[in-house]
């Protein structure tokens, strides 16, 4: 067996030395390529919010007849055609569950075969055979059960099932649990540096990314913490549990909207983070921050330039962070999160069947 890249540049199709990440194609060949390799047997995929959304609104009518049929057909395609789920459009991809089938005899991730685990390296870059066809999806929602097989790297990261909170429950909160991991390093560090509890408002307050924010804003000593979500529903919803100091509602893409929602219950914050699964969110999250604070893009529909030039154009003395998936021991506190908060559990199982407002 040979020893290939713990990167995982051995199984990229491509004419230049690119990650899989960036790769177009990948050789998803379910069988162990590399000493260091771990083949799991998929469950579940678990699309990316803002992926699925795409897709979602691609695939219903100008008169708004959702086609979840023609939805499941493209994401079959995309993962046969590219040998991975990554959504050319958002270049975003998901998490999957599965069972471990293989593992390399060089393999560091301390997996054993049969073990549950679920991955924390985006689908975006994870090489994925299906074998069903995704026949048993019916499309309407983001959680995806198939059977297949993906290819973990060396330089991978999966973690095992925890045995008491449900597999698809786990597996949403994993997708997104680089968020609440970041923010709260974030609301540790301002609080440290200034001695006092900064105001953080999060776009899509009511969603996966955006409670998680909110219960891991509040864990780390946030003290106004601002909910900015889309409808009275929401607002109810987030209202009822207790992550949030102040909610609103706003569309987040509606750039003054948005600024005065947060200016009207204690803004401007100090942390702005932006969890919403549209475009079109830079500027409005850029308005409602502070001078000298910092605005967290977590969602993956951010526009790089619309955020760097909208400040410029602002005069808005802002630093700005990219979401990064990956934060030391980011799982786990999710996970914990969810096991404290039993309102933040209650909001992710209302999600299991996403979404809400495409369910016909
Ligand atoms: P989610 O659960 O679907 O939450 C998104 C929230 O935004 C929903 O409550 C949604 O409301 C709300 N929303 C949509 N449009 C809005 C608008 N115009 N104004 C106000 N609120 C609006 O999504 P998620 O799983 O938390 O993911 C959020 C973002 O994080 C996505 O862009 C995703 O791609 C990204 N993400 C990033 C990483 C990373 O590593 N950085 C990892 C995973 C996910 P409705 O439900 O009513 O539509």
């Amino acid at each position: 067996m040979p020893t290939g890249s713990p990167l995982g540049l051995h199984r990229v199709i491509s004419d230049v030395q690119i990650l899989p990440q960036q790769a177009w194609r990948l050789d998803a060949t379910p069988e162990l390529l590399s000493d260091d390799e771990v083949v799991i047997d998929v469950d579940t995929l678990h699309l990316d919010a803002a992926s699925y959304r795409q897709l979602a609104e691609k695939h219903t009518s100008t008169a708004g007849e959702f086609d979840p049929d023609a939805l499941r057909d493209e994401v079959r395609s995309i993962i046969e055609e590219r040998g991975k789920m990554q959504n050319p459009v958002t270049g975003s991809g998901g998490m999957l569950i599965g069972r471990v089938a293989q593992v390399g005899e060089r393999s560091g991730l301390g997996l054993s075969v049969g073990q549950e685990v679920a991955t924390l390296v985006s689908l975006s870059l994870t090489p994925l055979t299906i074998v069903d066809g995704l026949a048993a999806w019916d499309g309407r929602s983001a959680n995806v059960p198939t059977s297949g097989s993906a290819v973990l790297f060396g330089r991978s990261i999966a973690t095992a099932l925890p045995d008491d909170l449900a597999p698809e429950l786990a597996l949403m909160a994993m997708d997104v649990c680089g968020a609440p991991a970041l923010v709260a390093r974030i609301v540790a560090e301002y609080a440290e540096r200034t001695g006092t509890a900064p105001i953080v408002a999060v776009l899509g307050g009511a969603g996966k990314s955006g409670v998680l924010s909110l219960a891991g804003a509040k864990k780390a000593g946030a003290g106004t913490r601002i909910a900015v979500v889309r409808s009275d529903e929401e607002a109810a919803l987030i209202n009822d549990i207790d992550v949030a100091t102040q909610v609103v509602v706003a569309d987040a893409t509606a750039v003054i909207d948005v600024a005065e929602a947060v200016m009207s219950v204690g803004g401007p914050a100090d942390i702005t983070v932006v969890c919403v699964d549209v475009p079109g969110c830079e500027q409005g999250a850029i308005l409602s921050t502070k001078d000298g604070g910092t605005v967290i893009f977590f969602s993956m529909a951010t526009h790089f330039a619309a955020a760097a030039l909208g400040a410029e154009g602002l005069a808005a003395d802002v630093t700005m962070l990219i979401g990064n998936g990956y934060t030391p021991g980011h799982a786990d506190f999710a996970l914990d999160l969810l096991r404290d908060n039993p309102g933040v559990r209650a909001v992710f199982e209302s999600r299991i069947h996403i979404p809400q407002n495409m369910a016909t």
